[in-house]
């Protein structure tokens, strides 16, 4: 086990710490509370400024414009940079452009990399991907009703989705829809197609208000009528019939992504909670740091983050050295810990904050509300914890074969 980090990696971690403490939590207040629209102009100028520094799109590879530092560079730098809500948005690594970045690079053709994927990755437009429905479990994504049938050399999409983030003001969606509905299974019906959202039958029907998020531009949550949206065939991502394939080498990634960004956002919170205790006179020249019960607080969410930290990059590794799927219990373990840790440690900060806490006056309250969904999107826990159950369980089922 190796866990030093490389020169390269280190340099470039103490230069995100740097701008984030510099450019990014002073400025804080000036964006939230804000529509996305109004954060534009906020966004152009720092991209502006991480792109002279060369630190846009740490996701992405040398070849794609980005810092090409690899997977677990990739990891560290997404504690960094989630420590806060606006941080992935100035670095070009915003869910859920930088996933489909990275799956347009992985199957995208030529022509769909030139019209749908450098543009993205230039920051000239936005995307979205669109697979949840209010019909149907989405914590089951093999039902789905949207179908893309062919019509001479077009699919002709219908279908009704929700929780389509960043749909307002995209310039096109990733849609998962039923191309192959007698495929016996399941996993291998739905196909992604590309739909520029300008498509006659694409309707945005309404931004969904989802506490804590801004609801319009990069923070909306869309739903949204597919109406004989057709499309020509040549937007299909990938073979047909592999959307599935495809979102789990999306969503591997993605989670970790996630994951180091709940970290970022427990491991700001406690430093804040720290300072608070020792700042905080409670009597006479003591300090809410002099109290074991804050003490005990602060040991334990210091114990709980870097446990989780260690997870997470165990994780990214193995995606990096092995692959997603072979990686997919520990994407699962990861995802129910990191954001419940991650909701416990916010919990702790603010009531050590007291009624300071509760105010928007700290980012403590906007990570409340805001990352309450972290529970639910990109598989809820209960399904997490079922996966990994079930694979713990399969050997002592069956005789010790798992
Ligand atoms: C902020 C936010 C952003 C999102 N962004 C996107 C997006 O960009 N694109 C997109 O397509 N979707 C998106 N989603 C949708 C998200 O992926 C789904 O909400 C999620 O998969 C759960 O599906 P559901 O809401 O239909 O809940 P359901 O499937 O109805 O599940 C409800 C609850 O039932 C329980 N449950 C479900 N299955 C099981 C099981 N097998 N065992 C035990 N308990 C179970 C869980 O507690 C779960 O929370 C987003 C959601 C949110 C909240």
């Amino acid at each position: 086990m190796e866990f030093s980090i490389d020169d390269k990696t280190q340099t470039i971690l103490e230069m995100i710490r740097e701008f984030m403490e510099k450019e990014v939590y002073p400025r804080e207040v000036q964006f939230l509370g804000k529509t996305m629209a109004e954060m534009k102009p906020l966004f152009e100028e720092g991209r502006q400024k991480v792109r002279q520094m060369e630190l846009y799109s740490p996701q992405l590879p040398k070849e794609l414009g980005g810092v090409g530092i690899g997977f677990m560079g990739y990891a560290l730098c997404c504690e960094e940079i989630g420590k806060s809500p606006i941080g992935p948005n100035l670095f070009g690594s915003q869910a859920p452009d930088a996933g489909n970045i990275e799956i347009l690079a992985k199957f995208g053709n030529d022509e769909q990399k030139e019209k749908y994927m450098w543009p993205l990755i230039k920051g000239e437009t936005q995307s979205c991907f669109s697979m949840t429905e209010p019909e149907l479990a989405g914590s089951n994504p093999t039902r789905l009703a949207c179908t893309a049938e062919k019509d001479g050399d077009d699919y002709v999409i219908n279908g009704h989705k929700w929780f389509t983030t960043s749909a307002d003001g995209a310039d096109f969606a990733i849609v998962m829809a039923v191309t192959n509905p007698d495929e016996p299974s399941p996993y291998l019906r739905a196909s992604m197609i590309i739909v520029p959202t300008d498509t006659p039958g694409f309707d945005l029907v309404r931004n969904i208000s989802v506490m804590g998020h801004a609801g319009d531009g990069y923070g909306s949550h869309g739903e949204i009528m597919y109406r004989d949206c057709q499309v020509p065939q040549s937007n299909l991502l990938g073979p047909e019939g592999q959307g599935f394939v495809i979102a789990q080498e999306r969503l591997g990634p993605g989670r970790i992504h996630h994951c180091m960004r709940h970290i970022g956002i427990a491991q700001r919170c406690l430093e804040m909670m720290c300072k608070r205790a020792a700042e905080r006179e409670v009597s006479e020249g003591k300090t809410l740091a002099t109290k074991q019960i804050i003490q005990a607080w602060i040991a334990e969410c210091a114990a709980e983050i870097h446990g989780s930290r260690l997870m997470v990059l165990h994780a990214a590794w193995k995606i990096d050295t092995q692959s997603a799927y072979e990686a997919r219990e520990e994407i699962s373990l990861i995802k129910f810990t990191t954001a419940n840790m991650m909701l416990k440690v916010i919990d702790r900060a603010i009531q050590v904050y007291g009624g300071l806490g509760m105010t928007d006056d700290t980012i403590l309250s906007y990570f409340y509300r805001h990352e309450r969904a972290s529970r639910i999107y990109d598989g809820a826990d209960e399904v997490h914890k079922v996966v990994v159950a079930r694979r713990i369980l399969r050997k002592y089922q069956e005789g010790g074969k798992a």
